[in-house]
């Protein structure tokens, strides 16, 4: 399986074995970015098989896979949120030591 550009006239004009995309620029894309993955399988005697990024893009949320940028997404929130409970536990760490200093202070007292 190779990365196929759709402007390779050796090849020819690819179509997706998944959604038909691959021969119009049209829908939803404008194609500049549009790419192919040739599975290097013959369909209907001598046809090659592409699966085009959208159904790749498709066949990857359904196994598990996150795009990289919802990935970075949700390493910046979870970031911030292990910054929070960090101050978080600091400042009850703190309020404990001075609980525990008002105690042996209140124990030498009585
Ligand atoms: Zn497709």
């Amino acid at each position: 399986m190779h990365r196929l550009s759709i402007m390779n006239p050796a090849v020819g004009p690819p179509r997706c074995l998944g959604c038909g995309r691959g021969n119009t620029p049209d829908d939803p894309d404008t194609m500049a970015d549009f790419w192919v993955i040739d599975l290097e399988r013959d369909v209907n005697w001598g046809d090659p098989a592409y699966l085009c990024k959208y159904c790749c893009e498709k066949i990857a949320e359904e196994t598990g896979f996150v795009d990289v940028a919802a990935w970075e997404e949700c390493q910046a929130i979870m970031a911030g949120l292990r910054k929070e409970i960090h101050d978080l536990e600091a400042a009850a760490d703190s309020r404990q030591r001075r609980l525990d200093a008002l105690e042996v202070v209140r124990a030498t007292e009585a």
